[in-house]
C-alpha cells in the first residue's frame, strides 16, 4: 500500500502552503480534500492582509506581523512555481472607525499623511479619525489557484472528493487517516480542515463556520478608488484589473452558504454611501464563505494530544494573511524543530483538547 510521510486534511490556503513547507523539508506529502481544492473560506476571502495593532487581537500580533513581512517573497515563489500571475497590492489602507479617544492618541502615527480629500477624492466621507496603514492586499482566488499549481509542479499528491472521517491512531500514535472510501497511511497528520476542523475524530476541535457575504463590481472607468478602505459597516478592495470587492458581512449561520440578495443590498448601499461613483457599478458577482472561527477568536496551531497529529486551522478572518507564517511554524513543529513564534496562545490544549 502506497503510503505518505505526511498527509494534510483540507486544500485551503493553510493546507495548501503547509503542505508546500513540508515538501521543502524533503516530506513526502498528500493532501486530502472533500470536494475541489481552494473552494471553500480561502476563494471567498476578500484577501486584505491586515496587521494593523489596532484591530489584531494582542496575542495574534507577532504571527500575524511576522506574516505580513513574508508576503511579498510567498507571492514571488508561488508566482515562480506555478506560471500563475498574483494580484498583490501594496497601496496602503484608509480606515475609518468610530476610534476611543485613548486609543485615537495611541495611534497617532498612522494618521492620513495627508487631506483624505487628496489621497482618496472618491471618498464621501471626510472623516477626521482616518488613520492610513501601510499594508497590502492579495486576490486570494489567484494566490490558491497558484498555490494548488506549484504543489502539483513539486509532485505533491491531492486526493480529491474525499472526506476524512478520522484521524487513524494505533498504539498512540498518528498512522493516516480513514476517508468515506478508504484507509490511507501515513507518519503525520494535520487537520487544515477549516471550519470544518472539528468533524474530525478523534479530536474535536471547537470550530465553528462564521459566515460572510461578499460582492463584486466592475468600478466605473476611472479608477473610484485606488485604496483598501475599512469602516465598521463594510470594506472595500480594490484589484488591479478594474473590479472591486465589497465586504463582508459577519454570521453566524452555521453551515449555510446561501447568498441572500437583501444582505448584498445592504453591503452594496454601505458602499455607495462611502463612495457615490459606485452607484452605477455594475454587480459582476456575488458570494459566501465560511470563516473557521474559534471560541477565542486565534488559530488552533500545533501538536495534538495523539503524537503524530498536528492542526492548523480557526484562522478566522485572518488566513490569507497568515498562511505564510502559519505555513514556516507548523513546518518547524511538524519537523520537531523549535518554532521560531512561541504558539502556546495557539495550543489545541488550551480547550481541553
Ligand atoms: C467573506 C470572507 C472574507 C475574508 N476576508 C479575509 C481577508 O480579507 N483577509 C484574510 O486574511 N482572511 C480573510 N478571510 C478569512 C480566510 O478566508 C480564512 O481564514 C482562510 O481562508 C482559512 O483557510 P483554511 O485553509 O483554513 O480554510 P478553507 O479555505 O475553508 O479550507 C479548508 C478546506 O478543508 C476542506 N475540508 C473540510 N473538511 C474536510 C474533510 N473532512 N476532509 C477533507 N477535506 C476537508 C474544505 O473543503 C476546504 O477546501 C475571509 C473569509 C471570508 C469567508
Amino acid at each position: 500500500m502506497k503510503s505518505w510521510d505526511a498527509i494534510v486534511v483540507g486544500a485551503g490556503i493553510i493546507g495548501l502552503a503547509l503542505a508546500l513547507e513540508l515538501n521543502k523539508q524533503g516530506l513526502k506529502v498528500l493532501v486530502v480534500e472533500k470536494g475541489e481544492p481552494g473552494r471553500e473560506a480561502s476563494w471567498a476571502a476578500g484577501g486584505m492582509l491586515c496587521d494593523f495593532p489596532g484591530e489584531t487581537q494582542p496575542p495574534l500580533q507577532e504571527l500575524a506581523t511576522a506574516s505580513a513581512r513574508m508576503y511579498a517573497e510567498f507571492v514571488r515563489e508561488l508566482e515562480d512555481e506555478s506560471g500563475v500571475k498574483i494580484d498583490l497590492r501594496s497601496v496602503g489602507t484608509i480606515i475609518l472607525s468610530r476610534l476611543e479617544p485613548g486609543l485615537k492618541a495611541a495611534l497617532r502615527r498612522y494618521a492620513v499623511p495627508q487631506p483624505l480629500a487628496e489621497l482618496e477624492p472618491g471618498l464621501r466621507v471626510q472623516d477626521s479619525n482616518a488613520l492610513f496603514v501601510d499594508e497590502g492586499c492579495v486576490d486570494p482566488r489567484q494566490l490558491t489557484a497558484a498555490a494548488i499549481a506549484a504543489a502539483r509542479h513539486r509532485g505533491i499528491d491531492f486526493s480529491c472528493g474525499d472526506d476524512v472521517l478520522a484521524v487513524e491512531v494505533a498504539d498512540g500514535k498518528a498512522c493516516g487517516v480513514r476517508t468515506g472510501k478508504a484507509q490511507i497511511a501515513a507518519g503525520m497528520v494535520v487537520n487544515c480542515a477549516g471550519a470544518w476542523a472539528g468533524q474530525i475524530g478523534p479530536h474535536r476541535f471547537p470550530t465553528r463556520p462564521v459566515k460572510g457575504h461578499m460582492l463584486c463590481v466592475a468600478m466605473p472607468e476611472n479608477e473610484v478608488v485606488r485604496h483598501v478602505v475599512r469602516t465598521p459597516d463594510v470594506y472595500l478592495i480594490p484589484r488591479s484589473d478594474g473590479r472591486m470587492v465589497i465586504g463582508a458581512t459577519v454570521e453566524e449561520a452555521g453551515f449555510d452558504k446561501r447568498t441572500l440578495p437583501e444582505t448584498i443590498q445592504k453591503l452594496r448601499r454601505a458602499a455607495v454611501g462611502l463612495v457615490p461613483g459606485l452607484a452605477d457599478a455594475r454587480v459582476l458577482e456575488t458570494w459566501t464563505g465560511l470563516r473557521p472561527g474559534t471560541p477565542d477568536g486565534l488559530p488552533i496551531l500545533g501538536a495534538t494530544a495523539t503524537r503524530g497529529s498536528f492542526v492548523a486551522t480557526g484562522h478566522f478572518r485572518d488566513g490569507i494573511l497568515l498562511a505564510p507564517a502559519t505555513a514556516r511554524v507548523m513546518g518547524q513543529v511538524m519537523t520537531a524543530k523549535k518554532p521560531q513564534i512561541d504558539l502556546s496562545n495557539f495550543s489545541a490544549g488550551r480547550f481541553g483538547d
